[in-house]
């Protein structure tokens, strides 16, 4: 019998090789027909358009996030493009603001456009650098003995105060003490949403300038085959097309899992790294729900589901930013809740592995509510379909307009919505990163074993909020360290030979 893992996602596959390499035996059970859960991608003619990898944290070979990437062969023989210009803003005044990965060259940016900031720049350049070396733990909490989380604190004792300063400000509130409305676009623009944590600015600016975020070319799907193929190479199965519906439970173990078209398949020990709530509300029919875990699943925010336009196009932007935030004359109406004043947009060239010469994609992406397109589409697809047809269209004429020519030479599109993501993947409300980074959420540790069920783990972005592909492979690291330790056996791991 071997350990059975629900997902293959990133934590699915980073859980399967770390436990293959400590000699279990184990099997992936995925409901889709490629690995990777969300951070997928997929062809139209000669484009291949991504719809996940853009920043990895741990491309910086002293992270110790890249040390899991080398263990898990992920970006192995890849070329990591770090932009010194890691984001530009632009106003519909025609102001441009260029966000580098150099902090006193940003500082220095920042002033000129807002010396009536300056004080509140240099205590947020100054966090940034303090934070820039932050890892995480190399095993998880529950596992360190005293002397270990000494060791953690002393490592983690000059950025402690930093981090308990800026991770309990709610981002919005930050921002709202800035007098200059450029400047406050464009570090919404890093950040994305006001309800997250201060500390998630400091974050981002202090990996940029470690230059620890880069891009991996060959994106989402090279990514998620390398890891694929180095567990297939440590010998795990991953078994596709193969969706799970129920954990089968006895005397408070877990002793396998009932799929979909009704098939049993027992193991030894059983780890969801799927949806959060698919997994304790319907696997395991909520009988395992403490207090809190309700609470969290009641009443937390999680991240917002985002509409993706992808475009190709035959021919080249050379002066395009790597990533940009436009902002828009005339608002974006998405939905009957949402519209947006600006929009990002990211240029892949042919350098990036995802297009041939002389092409390029265009990525757009812009929040959307999760709830109006998924009744939408559920209770009239065909208004569904000419929505998107819509918003298609009118995302065009605004990126027309910024890079001109680009609807003449449009060979491909694509629109995935809010509603694409959660059938895709069956992420909770369609959500692309799991719990959203909140000064109440950021920190707080979900279980990643449930009280009274025994032979049973959780990993991946509902068990490590903040999400995102580092946190989901060691999310799969550390469960694979809590069943090596309950099986008394010495954690090892090791990278390709
Ligand atoms: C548009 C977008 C852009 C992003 N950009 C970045 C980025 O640039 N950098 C970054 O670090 N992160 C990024 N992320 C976030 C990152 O992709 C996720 O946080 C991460 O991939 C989560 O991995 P996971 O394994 O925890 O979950 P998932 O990827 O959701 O994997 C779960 C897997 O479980 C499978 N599954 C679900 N239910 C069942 C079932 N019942 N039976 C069998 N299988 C099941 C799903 O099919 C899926 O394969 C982005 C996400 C999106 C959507």
């Amino acid at each position: 019998m071997s350990i059975l893992i629900i997902g293959g996602g990133v934590a699915g596959l980073s859980c399967g090789c770390y436990l293959q390499m400590n000699g279990y035996q184990t099997e992936i059970l995925e409901a889709n027909t490629v690995p990777g859960g969300l951070c997928v991608a997929w062809d139209r003619g000669p484009y291949v358009f991504d719809g996940c990898l853009r920043w990895l944290v741990g491309t910086n070979p002293a992270s110790s996030f890249h040390r899991i990437w080398g263990e898990l062969g992920a970006i192995d023989g890849r070329a990591v493009q770090d932009h010194d210009e890691f984001l530009r803003v632009e106003g519909t005044d025609g102001q441009a603001l260029s966000l580098t990965t150099d902090l006193d060259q940003l500082a220095r940016d920042f002033k000129r456009i807002a010396p009536e900031d300056s004080a509140l720049i240099d205590n947020l350049m100054r966090a940034a650098r303090r934070c820039a070396p932050l890892d995480p733990p190399e095993r998880p909490l529950e596992l360190m003995s005293g002397r270990e989380k000494m060791k953690l604190l002393v490592r983690y004792f000059p950025m402690l105060l930093t981090i308990g300063r800026w991770k309990n400000r709610e981002f919005a509130t930050y921002l709202a003490a800035y007098r200059n409305p450029f400047l406050r676009q464009a570090l919404m623009a890093v950040v994305g949403d006001g309800r997250m944590s201060a500390l998630v600015l400091v974050m981002v600016l202090g990996w940029r300038s470690r230059k620890n975020a880069g891009y991996v070319a060959g994106g989402s799907r090279a990514f998620a085959n390398a890891m694929a193929d180095r567990y297939a190479r440590l010998g795990g199965v991953l078994r596709y097309n193969t969706r799970v519906a129920s954990v089968t439970l006895q005397n408070g173990r877990a002793t396998g899992v009932r799929c979909a078209d009704g098939s049993a398949l027992p193991a030894t020990t059983v780890v969801s790294c799927a949806d959060g709530r698919t997994t304790l509300f319907k696997m395991l029919e909520g009988r395992y729900l403490t207090k809190q875990l309700r609470y969290a699943y009641d009443h937390y925010n999680v991240f917002p589901s985002l509409f993706q336009a992808s475009l190709g196009v035959n021919r080249t932007f050379p002066d395009a930013p790597w990533e940009l935030s436009l902002a828009l004359s005339r608002p974006l109406v998405v939905d009957d809740t949402t519209q947006h004043d600006h929009i990002e947009v990211a240029v892949f060239g042919c350098d990036s592995g995802l297009c041939p010469a002389g092409k390029s994609i265009l990525i757009v992406r812009f929040t959307g509510s999760f709830d109006y397109w998924a009744k939408l589409k559920q209770d009239r697809p065909e208004a569904y379909t000419q929505a998107k047809q819509k918003l298609l269209q009118e995302v065009i004429g605004i990126v027309d307009q910024r890079f001109p020519g680009l609807a003449r030479h449009l060979e491909q599109t694509d629109l995935a919505t809010p509603a694409t993501f959660e059938r895709y993947t069956s992420n909770w409300q369609g959500s692309i990163q799991g719990w959203l980074p909140t000064p109440r959420i950021l920190g707080r540790r979900f279980p990643r074993a449930l009280p009274g069920l025994k032979d049973f783990f959780m990993a991946g972005h509902w068990v490590e909020p903040g999400g995102g592909l580092p946190t989901a492979a060691l999310s799969g690291k550390y469960v694979a360290q809590m069943i090596c330790a309950r099986d008394k056996k010495v954690f090892t791991s090791s990278s390709i030979p």
